[in-house]
């Protein structure tokens, strides 16, 4: 088997001689309970950046501790089982799975995945169809206060990312009229507008972002879904209207600082907040969990209907995976960031 160990944990940018690949034995025989399994998708994400740090600045995310082998969301297949619920073939995921190209693991931590749902796309699972589409929905639902027929517009910051793409798309399809995208390329704006049904979008890495805001929402902005923080999200703010609501999901250009998590924001831009009574509470999908169900058979009626459009950036190869945080941290990724490990 190969596995993937972290070998240092500071502040700063992630880097390749972060993770080391090695190659080691696996036991032999399995215990009651518990099932060997064949990695097929492993997931990379933001809040890795915090477990790579000593105090990951959120009591929910334990530090990855050096050289042991790293984890987070996976999906595989049983190649053999000493559980009663699982079976030779079942597919499936775990949030804490091992970076390994084998494992064995705990039945009763395992979900089993039942792959029609997403017309066989397994690896929508760590994305569209798990904790991202969670995400970007309940996210929506329990802070955008969006309200059908009430002409909202919405801004989507980090938006062709794996969160963002679904989530602008979700707030159409939840009754926004309006919705405006903002990220790192020229192609990332056309795949937004082109393909996703975004009204625009603003390439942030060219021309003034405040001003072609202004021209692209005319009435203002009524709900701002917030993956990246910093200097866009105060652009953002700046132009968002009397009462109305922020969805803190995440702050990406702030994780490679040592600054609390949500970071506050600059006085100025606080001050226009609180005058304009901006709803700014933190969000986060794993405190709405007893609404995964409903939610993920949404999620996935929506990809079924084609109305929630989905993209991947796939990796092969779990030698890569380093690599792919990295390039994904550094938005070489449109939509969700995967790393396939095997067939
Ligand atoms: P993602 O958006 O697919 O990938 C990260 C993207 O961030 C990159 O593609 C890059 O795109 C952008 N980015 C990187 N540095 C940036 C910077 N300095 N300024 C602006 N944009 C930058 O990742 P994701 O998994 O969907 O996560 C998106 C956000 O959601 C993250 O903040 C994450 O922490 C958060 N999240 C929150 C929850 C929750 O429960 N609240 C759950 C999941 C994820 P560009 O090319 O556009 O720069």
């Amino acid at each position: 088997l190969y596995n993937f160990k972290i070998i240092l944990g500071k502040n700063g940018v992630p880097m390749a001689d972060n993770f080391r690949l090695e190659q080691s034995t696996i036991a032999d025989t399995i215990q009651a309970g518990q099932v060997r399994v064949r990695t097929l998708y492993l997931s990379v994400d933001p809040y890795m950046r915090c477990r790579m740090n000593e105090d990951t600045g959120s009591d929910y995310l334990l530090p990855w501790q050096l050289s042991e082998v790293a984890d987070g969301g996976g999906i595989g297949v049983v190649e053999e089982s000493k559980h009663s619920n699982l079976a030779k073939g079942d597919f499936v995921t775990s949030f804490s799975w091992p970076w390994q190209t084998v494992a064995i693991l705990d039945g009763s931590l395992l979900q089993k995945l039942v792959p029609q749902l997403v017309n066989g796309r397994l690896s929508y699972f760590l994305g569209a169809a798990g904790i991202t589409g969670l995400t970007a929905l309940l996210g929506i639902k329990e802070k955008g206060h969006v309200t059908v027929g009430a002409n909202q517009t919405m801004v989507v910051s980090g938006a062709a990312g794996a969160c963002g793409s679904l989530a602008g798309q979700i707030g159409r399809l939840e009754g926004c009229s309006r919705v405006v995208g903002i990220a790192g390329t020229d192609e990332k704006c056309s795949i937004l507008v082109q393909e996703m049904g975004f009204d625009a979008a603003i390439n942030y890495k060219k021309g003034n972002v405040a001003e072609q805001l202004r021209e692209l929402c005319p009435g203002g902005v009524d709900v701002y879904f917030d993956n990246v923080g910093g200097d866009i999200s105060d652009t953002v703010i700046s132009q968002m209207n009397q009462n109305s609501h922020i969805i803190l999901c995440g702050q990406i250009s702030q994780y490679n600082k040592d600054v609390p998590y949500p970071p506050p924001l600059p006085p100025d831009i606080e001050k226009i907040q609180k005058e304009r009574n901006i709803t700014r509470e933190r969000f986060l999908v794993l405190n709405y969990m007893d609404k995964q169900e409903a939610s993920i058979l949404q999620l996935c009626q929506w990809i079924q209907e084609g109305k929630l459009k989905v993209r991947e950036t796939m990796v092969e190869g779990l030698a890569n995976i380093g690599a792919a945080f990295q390039s994904m941290m550094n938005g070489g990724n449109i939509g969700k960031q995967i790393v396939s490990v095997s067939k």
